[in-house]
């Protein structure tokens, strides 16, 4: 297969081009996630520097100014790539680093560009300098990470890597074939295999980074669907989906399900005192309690206003109601400071196991909540069991 390295240059920086255009469509309404921009300006880098190396030798080479202004827009566009990466990841870029890479860059393309000129050296320093950042890129991907956003990241990382050892081995074999004069229009199998390889990896990577904002949009709607604004506990109708889960994994293991009921005490006064943002806050700060004080994998809901649901996995009503004990006292010490002034809550709390109700959500509910009730009527700030209701 003959591969002219002109068509190919020619070929992906169009590419390239169409792809700036389409990341900043995509930036259009991204809404927070960032990184998108840097990707944008990064390939159009990429598309200007191709095309200036493609006018450097079209009919025949021109200024050296070019291919180093061609060069200086390539390592741009890459390391725009990386500062895109730290972005996307809400992580700050030490833009120190960037600024060394780019005058190395400068200082090597000038040196073996302009003032002494040497293609060979150039196109090694240029392997080595482009590898070093793929390497980085690579790293900043190749992490542990929930799925489905770490199948994007791997695909990428990956994807940067196979571009880091191809311009490693670019680089090597040059130098291994010193003295003789290395020219990106030599007709060698290297360099048009190497470029077009290169050049398809780099559409890869712009694949693999609009898969990453794809997956992150995923993981921010189902955070947004299945999760309480105010408090961050699950809602109510992720609460319903994962209780028939578990339904069915408690039918199969024949563990025990427990569930609680808890409900502030009052709260209509703490609303009426101090204002619904001391209300609301008092929420967030007993879903935090909360949060921190059960396993992993109990389920902890907002069930209604100030009403909160937590499905304990493998507990018996008796250990439920051990856990509600311990909370209790935690809210009750728990003090909001608003305006110089303490408020304190107290909540009432009713618990029920599956031992005699059943796997049934809703008859586990109201279990819970008949036992709640009674809490309230013996004068709240306690926790009542289903099976001491009599
Ligand atoms: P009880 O001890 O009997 O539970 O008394 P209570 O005042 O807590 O009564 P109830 O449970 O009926 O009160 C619910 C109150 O919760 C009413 C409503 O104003 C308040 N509420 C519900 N949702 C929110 C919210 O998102 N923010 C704030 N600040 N208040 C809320
Ligand atoms: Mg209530
Ligand atoms: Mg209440």
């Amino acid at each position: 297969m003959g591969m002219d390295i002109r068509t190919i240059m020619v070929m992906f920086s169009m590419l390239a081009f169409m792809f700036f255009m389409l990341l900043e469509l995509a930036g259009l309404h991204i809404g927070s996630i960032r990184g998108v921009r840097q990707w944008a300006i990064a390939n159009l880098c990429l598309s200007l520097g191709l095309s200036l190396a493609y006018f450097y030798a079209y009919p025949t080479p021109g200024s050296h100014w070019v291919i180093v202004l061609g060069s200086m827009l390539i390592v741009s566009g890459i390391s725009l790539q990386f500062t895109g990466i730290k972005a996307f990841k809400e992580e700050r870029s030490d833009w120190r680093i960037v600024l060394l890479i780019i005058c190395v860059a400068l200082f090597l393309n000038v040196w073996f560009g302009v003032i002494h000129p040497d293609i060979s050296a150039r196109a090694i320093a240029n392997s080595f300098l482009f590898s070093i950042i793929y390497a980085a890129c690579a790293r900043a991907l190749l992490i542990r990470i929930e799925p489905p956003l770490r199948t994007a990241y791997w695909f990428t990382g990956l994807s940067f890597t196979v571009l880091a050892v191809v311009m490693l081995v670019r680089g090597v074999v040059i130098w291994r074939s010193l003295p003789e004069s290395y020219g990106i229009y030599i007709n060698t199998p290297l360099n048009p295999v190497s470029f077009f390889i290169a050049c398809m990896i780099q559409l890869c990577v712009t694949f693999g980074f609009l898969l990453m904002l794809n997956y992150r949009l995923i993981t921010d709607l189902q955070k947004i669907a299945s999760r309480d604004a105010l408090t961050g506990a699950l809602n109510r109708r992720s609460l319903e989906a994962e209780a028939t889960r578990l339904k069915a994994r408690c039918l199969r293991t024949g563990e025990t399900l427990a569930v609680m009921m808890i409900d502030i005490d009052h709260f209509k006064l703490i609303n009426d005192h101090y204002g619904h943002p001391v209300g609301d806050e008092v929420l967030r700060r007993l879903a935090d309690i909360t949060q921190n004080s059960i396993r992993p994998d109990d389920y902890f809901s907002r069930y209604g206003g100030e009403e909160f649901c937590i499905l304990l996995r493998a507990t018996t009503e008796n250990e439920a109601w051990e856990l509600a004990e311990r909370l209790r006292q935690d809210y009750a010490k728990f003090i909001l400071n608003v305006g110089g002034k303490s408020v304190n809550i107290t909540v009432s709390i009713g618990v029920a196991d599956s031992t005699s109700i059943g796997l049934e959500f809703t008859s586990l509910v109201s279990a819970a909540d008949q036992a709640l009730y009674r809490a309230k009527q013996d004068g709240r700030n306690q926790v009542v069991s289903y099976s001491s209701l009599s």
